[in-house]
């Protein structure tokens, strides 16, 4: 199997990337956090004047103290800094910056305490080679143990003035099974409108990457996009219908709401993780057509999906079974409990023989994998 997403993205062009930073410099005001960086520079600093950053010495919580050292920030690329608190954590675009980012959004909209211990046992389901510095990634999360209060994004009020009010409480709710921190990327920027797309600038093109679609990219033309719908969202209805589930359209696919009985209905956990996993899938194929500057290949996409969908199954019925089977022979040996047993997806017995829904799986073996030749 062929995820080079690192390969992929060390082909992203010079200008592409210059465009992407040349964003973040646009509006730092008086007091901004931020880190200036130049070649291999990266000062973090915050913002005194209209031409001026005092830099701050960072200590080992990642806590920062100022000094005396003063710079013209026009002469490096100013990135505001990812915080945790009081920590910071990393310029917005870096790895460690986008990590903490992502968990600074599960902490804020997970209500209930996260557990971080939770989040760093997941990655035994990252089994992508591109993953391996996700753990690093993760270490540094759990040594952070900050709390860090609600608020509300901007993102909310901008998506009012798309789709009109939504239940905002209900959707930061909402909870995905079976998939890796970095499985839920992809929709949790779709949500935050932080997912980069063709419009956002910096590629050839800022059209929607399907032959035959002259539509400007954004976040939701991927769902509305005629072409992609049928090539990709309706496939995944449809098979979701095969597996007992009841997926809505379009605010589905952007919020996980689907219509109820008087109002809207969340998604429930495993129909979370098929949206967490299309978005994954969709983006990824969405990405490589505009760095090769080719029409996007649809039907790659919902391969991916699938695999992505089955290998997490798969991850997930063999971490029951490894736990049932360390502790078996026990005296008193425990079984499955029983919530982890039914479930739509996949389906286990009290010893941890676990089976994928069958429909799932033919689905799996019938697509082909367009990556392994
Ligand atoms: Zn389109």
């Amino acid at each position: 199997m062929a995820f080079k997403v690192s390969a992929l993205a060390s082909k992203i062009p010079q200008a592409a990337r210059d465009n992407i930073k040349a964003g973040w410099t646009t509006s730092v005001g008086l007091g901004d956090k931020v880190y200036l960086i130049r070649g291999k520079i990266e000062w973090p600093a915050i913002i005194v004047s209209d031409t001026r950053a005092r830099r701050v010495r960072l200590d080992a919580t990642g806590k920062a103290h100022e000094t005396q050292t003063e710079v013209m920030y026009n002469r490096f690329t100013v990135s505001q800094a990812v915080m945790w608190g009081e920590k910071w954590a990393g310029p917005k675009g870096s790895f460690g910056g986008e990590l903490a980012d992502l968990t600074y959004t599960l902490l804020n909209h997970e209500e209930t305490e996260f557990k971080l211990e939770r989040l760093v046992r997941s990655r035994t389901f990252d089994q992508f080679p591109d993953e391996g510095d996700e753990e690093n990634g993760l270490q540094l999360i759990t040594k952070t143990k900050a709390k860090i209060k609600m608020k509300t994004p901007p993102a909310e009020a901008v998506w009012k003035t798309k789709v009109g009010p939504l239940p905002w409480p209900a959707i930061w709710r909402i909870r995905a099974d079976y998939v890796s921190p970095r499985d839920k990327i992809s929709w949790m920027k779709v949500r935050h409108r932080t997912l980069w797309v063709a419009k956002s600038g910096g590629m050839n093109t800022t059209s929607c990457a399907m032959t035959g679609c002259v539509h400007e990219e954004n976040i939701e033309h991927l769902v509305d996009c005629t072409l992609i719908r049928r090539g990709f969202w309706t496939k995944i209805e449809a098979l979701m219908r095969a597996l007992n589930m009841n997926p809505g359209c379009r605010l589905f696919w952007l919020f996980g709401l689907k219509p109820g009985r008087n109002k809207w209905e969340p998604a429930d956990p495993e129909e979370a993780a098929m949206i967490s996993w299309a978005w994954r899938a969709l983006y990824a194929e969405v990405t490589r057509a505009h760095i090769d500057d080719k029409p996007l290949d649809i039907n790659a996409a919902y391969a991916r999906f699938v695999r992505l969908a089955h290998m997490r199954l798969q991850a997930y019925g063999y971490k029951w079974y490894r736990w049932y089977s360390r502790q078996q022979f026990r005296a008193f040996p425990k079984v499955v409990p029983l919530k982890h047993r039914q479930k739509k997806l996949i389906e286990s017995g009290p010893d941890a023989e676990y089976l994928i829904n069958p429909t799932l799986s033919a689905e799996f073996r019938r697509t082909p994998d367009k990556e392994r030749n």
